[in-house]
This record gives structure tokens, C-alpha cells and sequence, in this order.
């Protein structure tokens, strides 16, 4: 029987048969895996209160033929306060979805793990405006899985005067005079780029400095789902389309 010992994030939690919960777990040292938490459904079970959304703890997992199974839990970090607030439950569940649909089994991503962890943290001391924070790990996360937008000019000329035009297929933006004719691009200020622009650069306990428009929040909310929907389906996370639903 091989063990594990792994810090490890919730990523999403399921009811398996009337006993047990599926767990996605990104790990610090093994990245995502599955995971069987048996027992987890009963109230009186130990690992019950370790298996839920926004769960930042230290497993032991045994691997069986096809699953990893949830041996012991320590809780290191709860976030108690996302539980408390609809608008910060919300965007947490999406970064996990988001993060769990992105990454691939069997390869680690330690700087996502820290990413997902730092963004939890904000969230739950609701230092941040929390949709910027959620912007900033779109943008974030992207980056860190290698498809890092080339935003600090025009990819052709080096132009920063703007307006510009996103190209999803050449990952950049391109001033007017430059934009190829056989592109589908997404227009894009130059505020809402140069916003982008200054979270890509960030911490996450920085976000909270930063100050945006409601029109410049929203431009960079299209753009970002715009880039996002290049590379996953946008329209199957529950966290974003309660955010939707309370925010239109
Ligand atoms: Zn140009």
C-alpha cells in the first residue's frame, strides 16, 4: 500500500454513494489528484468538517488500483469567513472550479497552489474588491499555465497609445494601424489594458490597492472571459453564474 502525505486544497467535493465524498485535492508537492474521503457523508465522521470547499489541510491518502483514499486530516486553514458572505463564497467556489478545470492530473503546480491559497486568504480577510481579486487570478492563473497575454504594447510596432485590439490566437494586443486583416479580435481600451496589465504584475494582497471603474471592471470581465473561453468552457462553472445571478 503506497502512502502520501500531502498539503492540500479542496478543489471540489462530492457526494459518492450514501457514505462517502469524491474529492479534487491540489496538493502542494503532487499537484491535482481524486480522492475517496470514505465515511466523509456521516455527521459523526472525522474527516467531515476537512472535506468541503475552502479546506486547506494536511492529508494522509493511501492509493488503491484507481483513487487515493482519505486516510487522516489536520484542518490547517478553514476561511471561515468566505462561508459567511454570499458575494466571497462565490468567488472562492469559482477560482476552485476554474483552477480544477485548468489543471491536469499528475504534474505539480506549486505556484498555483500558492496562488489559489493567497486569493482564499484575501477573500477571507476581504481585504480586496472581490471581483478585482477574481480578475487577477483569471489573469494569474493563465499565466502561470504558460499562456501568459502579451499586453504591455502593440505586438507589432511596440505602440502604448492605444485603443487596442486582443488577438486570442497570437495571445497579444495590436494597435489600429497594425491590426492583420484576417484576425477575430476583441477591442480593448486602453485603461481596461493597462489595468489587466498592473494586476498581471501583482501579489494578491496588492489587489487591494487597486481602484477601478465600474465600466473598466466590466470591460476586463469580458475581455478575461473572452481569453478564458479560448481555453476552457466558461458556461459550465456554478460559481459564475451565481455571481451572475446576484450580480447582474
Ligand atoms: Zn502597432
Amino acid at each position: 500500500m503506497k502512502l502520501l502525505k500531502a498539503r492540500a486544497l479542496v478543489l471540489r467535493s462530492r457526494p459518492l454513494g450514501e457514505r462517502d465524498r469524491l474529492l479534487s485535492l491540489l496538493t502542494l508537492e503532487h499537484g491535482k489528484i481524486s480522492a475517496v474521503a470514505p465515511g466523509a457523508r456521516k455527521v459523526k465522521s472525522k474527516l467531515a468538517a476537512g472535506v468541503d470547499y475552502f479546506t486547506c489541510g494536511s492529508f494522509l491518502l493511501y492509493r488503491g488500483r484507481s483513487l487515493y483514499t482519505v486516510s487522516q486530516l489536520e484542518i490547517e486553514k478553514s476561511f471561515r469567513s468566505i462561508r459567511m458572505d454570499i458575494r466571497a463564497y462565490a468567488y472562492g467556489m469559482y477560482l476552485a472550479e476554474l483552477t480544477d478545470k485548468l489543471l491536469q492530473e499528475g504534474e505539480p503546480y506549486p505556484e498555483v497552489f500558492r496562488l489559489l491559497l493567497n486569493c482564499w486568504s484575501c477573500l477571507d480577510e476581504n481585504k480586496a474588491d472581490n471581483e478585482l481579486l477574481g480578475r487577477f487570478f483569471e489573469l494569474k492563473i493563465l499565466s502561470l499555465l504558460g499562456y501568459h497575454p502579451h499586453l504591455k504594447g502593440c505586438l507589432y510596432c511596440g505602440s502604448t497609445a492605444g485603443p487596442f485590439f486582443w488577438s486570442n490566437s497570437s495571445g497579444g494586443i495590436f494597435c489600429e494601424k497594425c491590426l492583420p486583416a484576417e484576425e477575430s479580435v476583441f477591442p480593448f481600451s486602453k485603461g481596461a489594458c493597462s489595468l489587466a496589465f498592473s494586476l498581471l504584475g501583482m501579489t494578491p494582497a496588492k489587489v487591494s490597492r487597486i481602484r477601478a471603474s465600474e465600466s473598466q471592471k466590466k470591460e476586463l470581465k469580458d475581455f478575461n472571459h473572452h481569453f478564458l473561453q479560448y481555453w476552457v468552457e466558461m458556461s459550465s462553472f456554478q460559481g459564475l453564474a451565481f455571481l451572475e445571478k446576484i450580480n447582474p
